[in-house]
């Protein structure tokens, strides 16, 4: 008889993971290179060094060395939160009466919520390494921007946070509790910059967007001395810090014999997900499973299953490097009644490339939808969780019910990556069903596209 799995799989101390597991490696085409958006060459660390640190740019840049060692500093950082636990979904499988088995990975236990710490805790600390004092970034949702706070304030690093306009006002508290570790948070379009006041002159009254608070954050990066900027998704050194969630999740199933058939995750710029399925598709990339990786984006943002795969800006102001990836345009602005998170106009590089090479699938879900989702879950699991992990909820209970259909015992694997604490304003305008749908006319679309550089490589 088969061993009784637990709800909840810790590691061992011993078991925690000592490298970073980089798929570039393994993959044996590889994603197009970033280009320099005035040469049209492929970018440099020397190119990058105004803008990144130094250590994170040689991550960013290096495709070939499989296993990156995590420095013993940052094992003890990951150690304060981590491991996070491997929950089998004993009462979700019951509740949908599926004969499929469920298994989530929560990253939303750390006072930030969500898997993002993974990320900020060596970026800050190699920022201190390379001798910086501080440093830049935007946030969205705010998850970034707090994860960020809590490892400056750990590193003892200055932060500038560019926050989107409409999130901060929706979300006062996570501005309070960026605050509260020291950061300084400034909603964005602001007046502090070259780029925000252009965006405001042109559109007073925008919300906001991730691509332009980026621009404001660089602009300000490059413009201080020993400051840097720091981003929390889209790149692959982000991809690989968070492949410590993969590589927990695959230690802990191994433990008991458990394969996955399906893994799912929520897309935005793609790091939770990438950094979840990494060591599973490194193993299909080799030939050795058969897993299904499914990539689940709003049907108001949908980069991967509307998008177009093409070299494209990363922010509004145009200013960064090009990346080959599926994008709605740089110019691409999300419908302001979307609470879902998940806004950003790109994807990361190497799932982008996953995707169009067939590993990858993708789709889209309406927003009353994945709340229904994420209620159901709740109610059963006990866990709130964050409207971005609950587009991961909604596949994996379809999934589950597609099972039931076929009879089918398949091992379901989603990434469960944030709590939803800081969202209640959404779950309340769900409550009170002023929630509604929006799904972006092909013309909508269209003058998203109309943003993406014309250069060679497009045509
Ligand atoms: C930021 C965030 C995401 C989306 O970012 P990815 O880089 O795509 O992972 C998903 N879930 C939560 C809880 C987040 O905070």
């Amino acid at each position: 008889m088969k061993e009784k799995i637990p709800t909840r799989i810790y590691l061992t101390e011993e078991e925690m993971p000592k490298f970073w597991y980089n798929l570039r490696a393994d993959m044996k085409e590889k994603p197009e290179p970033m280009l320099h958006p005035g040469t049209l060459k492929p970018v440099t660390a020397e190119d990058l060094a105004p803008v990144f640190c130094k250590s994170v740019i040689e991550q960013e840049l290096d495709e070939t060395t499989r296993m990156i060692p995590i420095p013993q500093d940052i094992q003890d950082f990951y150690r304060a939160y981590r491991p996070s636990a491997l929950i089998r979904a004993y009462y979700l499988e019951k509740a949908l009466d599926t004969p499929a088995e469920i298994y989530y990975k929560f990253e939303g236990t750390n006072t930030s919520g969500s898997h993002k710490l993974n990320s900020a805790g060596p970026q800050a600390y190699f920022a201190k390494k390379d001798g910086l004092t501080s440093l830049t970034t935007e946030t969205g949702a705010g998850q970034w921007g707090t994860a960020m706070a809590m490892a400056c304030g750990f590193y003892d690093l200055g932060l500038i946070v560019y926050m989107v306009k409409v999130s901060s006002e929706q979300k006062p508290y996570r501005k309070a509790l960026m605050e509260t570790y020291g950061a300084n948070v400034i909603p964005s379009p602001s007046n502090t910059t070259e780029s925000g006041r252009k965006i405001l002159s042109g559109d007073p009254n925008t919300g906001g967007s991730l691509g332009c608070a980026i621009s404001e954050a660089i602009e300000t990066a490059v413009k201080t001395d020993k400051c840097r900027y720091v981003l929390g998704s889209v790149l692959n050194h982000v991809l690989l810090h968070q492949s410590i969630i993969g590589l927990e999740a695959k230690t802990a199933l191994d433990r008991y014999g458990i394969k996955p058939d399906i893994i799912i995750g929520c897309a935005g710029g793609g790091s939770n997900l990438g950094g979840l399925i990494a060591p599973f598709m490194g193993e299909k990339l080799a030939g050795k499973s058969n897993t299904r990786f499914i990539a689940v984006e709003p049907a108001s943002c949908p980069s991967f299953t509307r998008g177009r795969f093409a070299y494209d800006f990363g922010d509004t102001a145009q200013t960064t490097p090009l990346i080959k990836m599926q994008t709605l345009g740089s110019g691409y602005i999300p419908s302001a009644n979307h609470a879902g998170g998940l806004r950003y106009h790109g994807m990361n590089s190497v799932l982008s490339k996953l995707f169009k090479d067939g590993y990858l699938e993708a789709r889209s879900e309406v927003q009353t939808d994945v709340f229904d989702a994420a209620i159901r879950f709740m109610k059963v699991e006990g866990i709130l969780p964050a409207p971005e992990s609950s587009h991961a909820i909604k596949a994996a209970i379809d999934e589950a019910l597609e099972c039931k259909k076929t009879g089918e015992k398949k091992v379901i694997l989603f990434g469960l990556s944030g709590t939803g604490f800081f969202d209640m304003t959404a779950y309340s305008s769900y409550n009170d069903k002023t929630m509604s749908d929006h799904i972006p006319s092909d013309a909508d679309l269209e003058r998203g596209f109309a943003s993406i550089p014309g250069i060679p490589q497009n045509k």
